[in-house]
Parts: structure tokens; sequence; C-alpha cells
């Protein structure tokens, strides 16, 4: 591993000269807002675990109580605000060309950073899908009715968010996928690696590739970042 300083002045050096840079961000990077991740010890609401209301078996077998926990969560998160990192992307992304910010996070707070050009992986905490006809709408409310429903066809809404067990949006990741193809300069901050679609990145070779033609990948408080085969000079420092 090359050392902290050399490794920050090179990112610099190819993130001013990049055309595209794309960004992956995952909870790392919101754990300093105090956005809570819902994983391991802690991670309960009443008694239940968070990891099993967010499920679609979840909501067909009791959709207001998974609501209620939405509601919980939306209400956890509306009073926290972006960090510097959240800040630092919105500030790139003003100055480059073509910038895409990918993540994981499902709380908004690159929005409210001001950060534009988003791929949200898992949805978004502040949107609602309706169950019939499958139209998506910001909502920011902090809470909504205990079982809300579409203005349009009067269908149950649900939190517009991949719920485990669910497939990822292919037309979401196929633009990520695009934007990691086309990037000179990659960028992952605050996630593990191992948590999907962050470990997608080494399934489809594309950062192999994107090695091969010389672009650079710089891994922030990643774990077990070597995994990646993408890190060619990797700068491992907290998000
Ligand atoms: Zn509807």
């Amino acid at each position: 591993m090359i050392k902290i300083e050399t490794g920050i002045r090179d990112l610099k050096e190819k993130l001013w000269r990049a055309k595209h840079v794309a960004v992956l961000t995952g909870a790392g990077i919101s754990a300093e807002s105090g956005v809570p991740t819902f994983r391991g010890e802690g991670g309960l609401w009443k008694q239940f675990r968070a990891v099993d209301l967010a499920t679609p078996e979840a909501f067909s077998r009791d959709p207001k109580l998974v609501w209620e926990f939405y509601n919980w969560r939306r209400e956890l998160i509306a009073p926290l605000s972006p960090n510097p990192g959240h800040f630092a992307l919105t500030e790139i992304e003003n100055r480059i060309q073509r910038f895409t910010l990918i993540t994981q996070n499902i709380d908004g707070l690159h929005q409210k950073a001001g950060s534009r050009n988003i791929v949200e992986l898992h949805g978004n905490l502040w949107k609602v899908r309706c169950t019939g006809c499958k139209k998506v709408i910001e909502d920011q409310r902090i809470h909504l009715p205990e079982l809300p429903t579409c203005e349009s066809c009067g269908s149950l809404l649900r939190p517009h968010v991949v719920w485990f067990g669910e497939m990822l949006d292919p037309l979401v990741l196929d633009s990520a996928y695009e934007a990691i193809a086309d990037c000179d300069l990659m960028m992952v901050i605050g996630t593990s690696g191992t948590v999907q679609p962050a470990a997608i990145l080494d399934r489809t070779g594309k950062p192999l590739q994107r090695r091969d033609r010389g672009s650079h990948c710089a891994g922030q408080g990643i774990r077990g970042c070597d995994d990646f085969g993408c890190c060619g000079g990797a700068v491992h420092r907290r998000a």
C-alpha cells in the first residue's frame, strides 16, 4: 500500500485531470452524519430486527407494521445533515465535466448536500412507489399515513427502497455499470465492498478493464480492498 499523503496528492492530480469521475458511496459516508446502519448488534426496532421488516414478505403480511418502521426511520433521518464528505462530492461535481454518484445509501443526504447526478442503487427513503401502477413519487413528509395510498389508482404505496431478497432495478444497475465503464476515475467511499452491489464491481470484471486503460480507483474506508482487484494504488482512510 502506498503512503496516504502520496496517495492523496496523486488522487487529487488524477481527479482534476479526469473527464468523467464516478463515485460509489456506502453507509460509511453517512455514518458520520449519525445515520444508523441497522446491521449487526443494536439493529433492533421494537422487538424486530430490521432485516425481518425490510422484506416483501413482511410487507404483504403486515404493511402497517412495515410503514410504522419506515416512518420511524424517516423521523430518525430527517434532522440529520450532510457531513463534509457529502459536501466534498458536491464540490467535485461542480468542477468536473461529468460526474456520476452511485450510492447504496437511501438517506437522501447526497441530495441534501447538493449532488445532482445520482444513481440510487437501493432507492430512497423519501420516495414511495405504488404497488399498483408502479409510479414513484417523492414524499418528504416525516410521517406518512398508516397505510398510504396512490393518488392516481388508489393502490397501497410502499417505500421506494430495495428490500432484502429483492433484485436491484436493472435500469438503475445499467446506469451504474455504464458510468463505471465510461469513467476515467472511480472512487469508492465508505463501503466494505462486501455488500451488494459494491461486490458486483469485481464480478463483472469492469474494474479490471478499467485498470488496463490506466484508470485509477481510490478505495476509501474499504476493508479488504484488494479483493476488488481494481485499486491499483488504493488510498485507505476513513471516509
Ligand atoms: Zn398507483
